[in-house]
């Protein structure tokens, strides 16, 4: 029997397991099947406090992981196939093994939808990014293509505007789903330029590990063309890795875990914490504080449990 399993081994994750150790609860924490999260997907990060000169996405959940070490977490590799938050102690099954713990975090986070191209896999941190807060800096004074119609294309172009000289709005269609104020801000900005009625049909050029242009069709024509850039963003959403939970826990209508007064969902004993649970900031310190939150909480449940 646990007295806190943590799912998730992104920075939500690990902070929660570096809280829970120091405070002896000697956390389980199942790192899962994209390890490390979306951190590791990434390279230079600039905007983690403390790391004045940036640091690895890897190498920071790396350290964090050693931290938490420090402190008598346990990690277990591995992912959960199902749960059970019905009663207490919860049941979990990993790989087959079957555990009981009396609190557990959900720190399984967000994936970023991907177009699902094998150069767009290949050049993933390489040009490829799926988010401008942490790689539009490397853009500087460089055209790049952000891909996707909605808020979350509309906020990486904006932002995106800061460094690249020219930022091209790759859309499928000729009517954008973000909302009107997005809207009005993308195109009144001289440096986005809308592409309609297009899909990226290839990410140009895997052979040099790098990427130099994209190749876009027209979905009313059928043509296709190459528009040269350095970076392509990709901005057509997210996905909260909630499926396990899916009638168990109060969510919001896309799969989000619903959380209150702190890190706590709709059923006692259970807490979320990082991008599993934020819609909206999304960034590895606003995961990790929300990590610490949820050990935190889970400390105090225990404790009033006594
Ligand atoms: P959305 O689902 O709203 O938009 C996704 C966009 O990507 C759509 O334009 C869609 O095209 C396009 N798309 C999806 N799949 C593909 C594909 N395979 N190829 C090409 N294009 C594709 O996701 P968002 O992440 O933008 O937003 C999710 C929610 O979060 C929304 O409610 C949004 O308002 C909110 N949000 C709010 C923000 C804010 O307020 N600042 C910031 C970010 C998100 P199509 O339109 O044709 O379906």
């Amino acid at each position: 029997m646990r007295n806190v399993v943590i799912i998730g081994s992104g920075p939500a994750g690990l902070t929660a397991a570096l809280y829970a150790g120091r405070a002896n609860l000697a956390p389980l924490l199942i790192r899962g099947l994209e390890a490390g999260g979306q951190l590791t997907l990434t390279t230079l990060v600039e905007n983690f406090p403390g790391f004045p000169k940036g640091v690895q996405g890897p190498e920071l959940i790396e350290l964090m992981q050693k931290q938490a070490a420090e402190f008598g977490a346990e990690f277990l590799e591995g992912n959960v196939t199902r749960v059970d938050l019905s009663r207490r102690p919860f049941v979990l099954e990993v790989s087959g093994q079957r555990l009981e713990t009396r609190t557990l975090v959900i720190a399984s986070g967000a994936s970023a939808k991907m177009l699902g191209l094998e150069s767009e896999r290949k050049l993933l941190g390489h040009g490829v990014s799926t988010c401008a807060t942490c790689d539009g800096y490397f853009f500087r004074n460089k055209e790049v293509a952000v891909v996707g119609g909605g808020d979350t294309a509309a906020e990486e172009a904006l932002f995106l505007t800061r460094y690249a000289t020219q930022v091209n709005l790759i859309h499928r269609r000729d009517q954008l789903r973000a909302s009107k104020i997005m809207q009005d801000r993308l195109l009144r900005n001289e440096k986005i330029k809308p592409v309609w009625n297009s899909v990226v049909a290839d990410i140009l050029d895997p052979a040099k590990g790098e990427v130099s242009a994209v190749k876009l069709k027209n979905t009313k024509t059928g043509e296709e063309t190459l528009k040269g850039c350095d970076g392509v963003f990709i901005g057509i959403g997210h996905s909260p890795n909630t499926s396990l939970f899916r009638g168990q826990l109060e969510m919001n209508d896309v799969g989000y875990i619903l959380t209150r007064e702190g890190a706590k969902t709709s059923v006692p004993g259970v807490f979320a914490a990082g991008d599993v649970q934020d819609p909206v900031y999304r960034q590895a310190i606003t995961a990790a504080g929300s990590g610490c939150m949820a050990a935190i909480d889970a400390e105090r449940f225990l404790e009033a449990e006594h």
